[in-house]
């Protein structure tokens, strides 16, 4: 069997693997490095800390986090705002959480198994802080880890100038740019073609038996279903960081991860499809509260594919499979995603329910 993976950001990467491990024959079309558009990511590895998007608490969180400058609105794609108004409030059906929770382990023991096999991506098990400046903020925080659905374990945890923190043990991190060098070398064999695929009727891709989209928010140039982008930026830096762990300032939007190498800090949650960068740096500031930066090393920017919901899309149509839509989580769930397209294309899975809802209204 012949398959054609479209996009080759961590979803891609991982689908490529699984179905490399079936013995699948396959190509990856990107005009871009492969990662490229993914390794901005903070590179933490934190499924539990799911965000359901069609709410009115999401959408008060984002108009506060307007007025803190942390976020600007400049286009959304309109099916999915069409999407997220006519299903706000609406309750996922109870059998998503099962599944959700079943690619959260999988994704979290995905990683997990990769460093016991070899450690070259600075793999850290070492949990996630949430922190809060304001105490009613961790208060609100607590109430909601209350009804988390992935009912995490969590402590509540002091940090010197700040409200306090709930941190996640269970949680595991990363450094994106080593997986991705890690990623190369498992698919070593595998064939790269530096074309964009505009069409799905192009004759670059009319001979394979499947093609899979896994082109994050761009997916929707290919095929009708609603995704909008949330743009962010990842600096790596050199400096000094007041903690050893991997932490994310809540009210301003912003994580810091201490990697063997640098310090990789990230923030910005622009609904804007535009390359422009020039916010970039408001994040930088609002990180200097956890660190002394000396030096930027790099700094890269990427687009969080969103769907109306927060839950990934996941499906199949005739011979063409979709993996995305996992927004502020891509790399969280990147292994399940890729896993899961997989089964679909080799035929072990058909539908993945409510997650496969919008392929299958195609
Ligand atoms: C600031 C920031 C921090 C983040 N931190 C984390 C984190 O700590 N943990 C986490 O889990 N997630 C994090 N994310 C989210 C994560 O980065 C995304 O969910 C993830 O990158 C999505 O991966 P993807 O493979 O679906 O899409 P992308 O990474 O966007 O890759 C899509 C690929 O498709 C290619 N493509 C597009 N169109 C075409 C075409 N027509 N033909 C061929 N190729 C095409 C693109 O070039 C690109 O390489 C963060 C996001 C941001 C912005």
């Amino acid at each position: 069997m012949k398959v054609a993976i479209i996009g080759s950001g961590i979803v891609g990467l991982f689908t490529a693997y699984y179905l490399m491990k079936e013995g699948v024959n396959v190509t990856l079309f990107d005009p871009a490095d492969p990662g490229s558009y993914s390794i901005h990511a903070a590179g933490l590895i934190e499924p539990t800390r799911f965000d359901r998007i069609n709410t009115t608490e999401m959408i008060a969180k984002m108009l506060k986090y307007k007025l803190l400058g942390t976020t600007e609105i400049k286009n959304v794609n309109k099916f999915w705002l069409k999407e997220l108004l006519v299903n706000l409030n609406k309750e996922p059906p109870q059998e998503v959480w099962d599944v959700m929770r079943e690619m959260a382990k999988f994704s979290l023991d995905a990683y997990k198994n990769f460093a016991e096999e070899r450690n070259d991506f600075d793999y850290r098990a070492d949990g996630l802080y949430e922190i809060y400046l304001n105490i009613n903020d961790l208060e609100k925080g607590l109430r909601e880890e209350k009804k988390n659905p992935f009912n995490p374990r969590y402590e509540v945890k002091e940090i010197e100038g700040f409200a306090g923190s709930i941190y996640f043990p269970e949680l595991s991190r990363i450094s994106t740019e080593k997986f991705i060098s890690r990623m190369m070398k498992e698919l070593k064999g595998i064939l790269f073609k530096r074309i964009a695929i505009d069409s799905l009727k192009i004759k670059e891709i009319k001979d394979f038996d499947f093609i899979v989209l896994t082109t994050g928010f761009w997916t929707t140039k290919l095929i009708n279903i609603p995704i909008t982008p949330f743009k962010g930026y990842g600096y790596r830096v050199k400096g000094d960081p007041k903690l050893n762990y991997a932490a994310v300032i809540q009210e301003e939007g912003v994580a810091i991860s201490p990697l063997s190498n640098c310090v990789k800090i990230t923030g910005g949650f622009d609904a804007d499809s535009s390359y422009d960068s020039s916010r970039a740096e408001i994040f930088l500031k609002k990180a200097s509260k956890l660190i002394d930066i000396e030096y930027i090393e790099e700094m890269n920017m990427g687009f969080r594919p969103c769907s109306p919901d927060g839950f990934p899309i996941i499906g199949k149509k005739e011979n063409i499979v979709i993996s995305t839509g996992a927004c502020r989580l891509g790399w969280s769930y990147g292994p399940a995603m890729g896993k899961y397209a997989s089964d679909l294309v080799i035929g072990k899975s058909k539908d993945y329910g409510f997650l496969s809802k919008y392929v299958n209204s195609l």
